[in-house]
Parts: C-alpha cells; sequence; structure tokens
C-alpha cells in the first residue's frame, strides 16, 4: 500500500513553506498538492498556484464544490413549505444584585457551555415575537432567483439564504473540509494510505494553540501538522530561502490569503480590501443582493453581527458591505471618522509582515 502525502495548497505562506517541506522530505512522486477553489478568491491566488506549478514542476489539483444538484429539491421545498415559527427578542437575566450573570442550564441542572468552553448566559424571551415564515411573495421572489451560477461560495449561500457566520462557518466545512476529505477517501479506495498535511501554526491563534504535530482523524488517514511550532517569520524564510517568492497579496498589505474578502476579516483587513481591491465589496454587494433575493427575511448581509432592530430595511442599511466598508474607516469603536485611514497609499507597501525593508 502506498502512501499518498496530501498538501492543501491555499496560496498563502503556510502552506506554501509546507509543500516546499514534503517535497524535500517525501519520495518522488507520493505528494499530492490540493487546492480547494473557493469562488470568494483573489485572481492573485490563481495567479500564484500556477507559478508554484511552474516553479516546483509539480501539478495542483484543482478542486470546486458543485452544488448544481441541491437547487431542484431546496426549490421544491421552498415551494410546499408552510411552516410558521415564531422568533422573539431575548434579555440577558442577572442575581438580585443586577451584576452577577445566571448561567444557563440543561434540562438536567447542568451549566450550558458555548463551543470556546464560556458558560453562557441565561436568556428569557421579550414581548410577543413576530412570525417567521415564507409569504408568498417571498416564494416567489426566491424561486425567481434560486439558480446556480456555478461559484461554489454564492451557490452555498443561495441554498442557505443566508452568508456564513462565526457561529454557522458552513463555508470552511462544505467549500473546503468536505472536498478534501472526499478527495482523500478516493485516494484511500484505490489503495493508498493518505496523510493529511496541514499548514497549522500554533502561535496563529487561540484556537490553534493546542494543535498537535500528528493524530489520526479517521480510519487509515493521519493529519501531520509539521509547521506548529514555526513562526510566521520562519515560514517566509523557509521560502525564501529556497528562491519561492510570497505570494504578492502580501506585499500590497494583505495580512492572509484566502476569501477575499473572509466573513471573519478585521476592521483593518476590510478597510485594505475595499481601498485596493473595490472591485470585491462590488461583487459582494452583488451576493448580497441575491442572497437576500433567496433568503426569507428578503435580506442576508455579508458580515453579520447582533443587530437588536426589528426593521429589517434598517438591518440591512446597519450592515450591508457597503456600510461595513464606511465603518471600516473610522476609529473608536466606529464613531470617528479616521482621517489617517484615508491618507493610506494604495500603491504603498502595507505588507503586515514587513516583507519589504
Ligand atoms: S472562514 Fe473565511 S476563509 Fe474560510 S471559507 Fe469561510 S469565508 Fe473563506
Amino acid at each position: 500500500m502506498a502512501t499518498k502525502h496530501v498538501i492543501s495548497v491555499s496560496g498563502g505562506k503556510d502552506s506554501t513553506a509546507l509543500l516546499l517541506l514534503a517535497l524535500e522530505r517525501c519520495p518522488q512522486g507520493t505528494v499530492v498538492p490540493i487546492f480547494c477553489d473557493t469562488g470568494n478568491e483573489h485572481q492573485e491566488v490563481y495567479d500564484y498556484l500556477a507559478y508554484l506549478e511552474q516553479a516546483l514542476g509539480v501539478t495542483i489539483t484543482r478542486l470546486r464544490a458543485d452544488f448544481t444538484d441541491r437547487f431542484a429539491p431546496r426549490r421544491k421545498f421552498i415551494a410546499r413549505d408552510d411552516r410558521t415559527r415564531r422568533e422573539y427578542n431575548t434579555r440577558p437575566v442577572f442575581e438580585a444584585d443586577g451584576v452577577t450573570p445566571v448561567l444557563k442550564r440543561d434540562g438536567r441542572g447542568n451549566i450550558v457551555y458555548n463551543k470556546k468552553g464560556k458558560p453562557v448566559q441565561k436568556t428569557v424571551k421579550v414581548g410577543g415575537g413576530r412570525r417567521v415564515r415564507w409569504s408568498n411573495k417571498a416564494k416567489r421572489r426566491a424561486l425567481a432567483a434560486l439558480h446556480p451560477t456555478g461559484n461554489p461560495f454564492l451557490d452555498l449561500c443561495m441554498l442557505k439564504g443566508r452568508f456564513p457566520s462565526r457561529t454557522a462557518q458552513f463555508c470552511t466545512e462544505e467549500l473546503k473540509r468536505n472536498i478534501a476529505v472526499e478527495f482523500q477517501l478516493g485516494l484511500q479506495e484505490q489503495g493508498h494510505r493518505v496523510i493529511s498535511w496541514q499548514g497549522v501554526r500554533r502561535d496563529e491563534s487561540e484556537a490553534r494553540r493546542d494543535a498537535k504535530l500528528a493524530e489520526r482523524i479517521g480510519p487509515g488517514i493521519w493529519a501531520f501538522r509539521p509547521l506548529v511550532e514555526w513562526t510566521a517569520a520562519q515560514v517566509f524564510d523557509f521560502s525564501g530561502v529556497r528562491g519561492i517568492h510570497p505570494n504578492p497579496l502580501y506585499l500590497q498589505g494583505a495580512g492572509r490569503v484566502g476569501c477575499m474578502p473572509c466573513i471573519n476579516c478585521s476592521k483593518g483587513e476590510l478597510r485594505q480590501i475595499a481601498l485596493r481591491w473595490p472591485e470585491h465589496p462590488d461583487r459582494i454587494s452583488e451576493w448580497e443582493h441575491l442572497v437576500g433575493q433567496c433568503s426569507k427575511r428578503g435580506f442576508s448581509t455579508f458580515f453579520a453581527d447582533s443587530h437588536k432592530a426589528r426593521d429589517r430595511r434598517q438591518v440591512f442599511a446597519d450592515l450591508n458591505v457597503w456600510t461595513r466598508i464606511q465603518w471600516a474607516q473610522t476609529t473608536r469603536g466606529g464613531r470617528q471618522f479616521d482621517l489617517l485611514a484615508q491618507l493610506d497609499e494604495p500603491t504603498a507597501c502595507a505588507s503586515a509582515y514587513g516583507l519589504c525593508e
């Protein structure tokens, strides 16, 4: 049984170093680089993959989720859906002192924890709630818009009637993880043992602090993370001394390479994107319109936020991509316009990693 080393290449610094490392360490012909195309990428990413292929003499297999088959059942479901539920506003509950939060408990009296392991505060419903259902008008609007576009990110959001969020990050799962796993299972069926190389570093985020060097992630599939103890600088150096240039997006101010923009992007990143690549907010605005057409409420915004307003027009006006970009150009929690942010010169190097001396 031959071993295949599957390297997920994203066009970023970590996966580039990972690919170089795998090519140096593994026997020839056993390294299988893959790229999961979300359809929400910058053109520079595709160009950089072509550069890597040419510079390293490898072929990167492009994987792209296809949701075309899910449109007809979804249209049928919407046309027949006559369920009604109520949606309520809530308020947090405190002890008699008005300061100490009351913790939420499940049916057995155990405290409920969120995904980050923090206890959840108890809440109570406020008011009579509002009825949520597909109105005939909304059904007609959704059925007219709900047709595959061929873009995996957009098609997925149209099917869901919403964009992903931090708490419902279905983009990573359906556009990256599932198709990568499917590919690896295919290799297994062909009789190979699979090692999935992942460019994860512990200093990247709190969530990755405990990342293991190696672990079994399924029958016959192992994850290997040789960069867990590396720093961003080491990663750039490793590729640099081997004559491989970083993705040009880093030199233009991007702190990370991946979706453009990512639903989790920071205020600073959003400001850079609007300044340097305005075609991407234009595209996201069009997507907000299309996904909104497919949603029960009639609107959907790319960047989610907790919003107390009931009026859906108000929610959309406050959270759409253009409003968020305006907010990204402010300081102090969005109240004060940041004049210095406007002075950023789009042609100047603003690499978050200090790549240009
Ligand atoms: S989390 Fe961000 S980078 Fe990952 S798939 Fe979703 S939008 Fe793209």
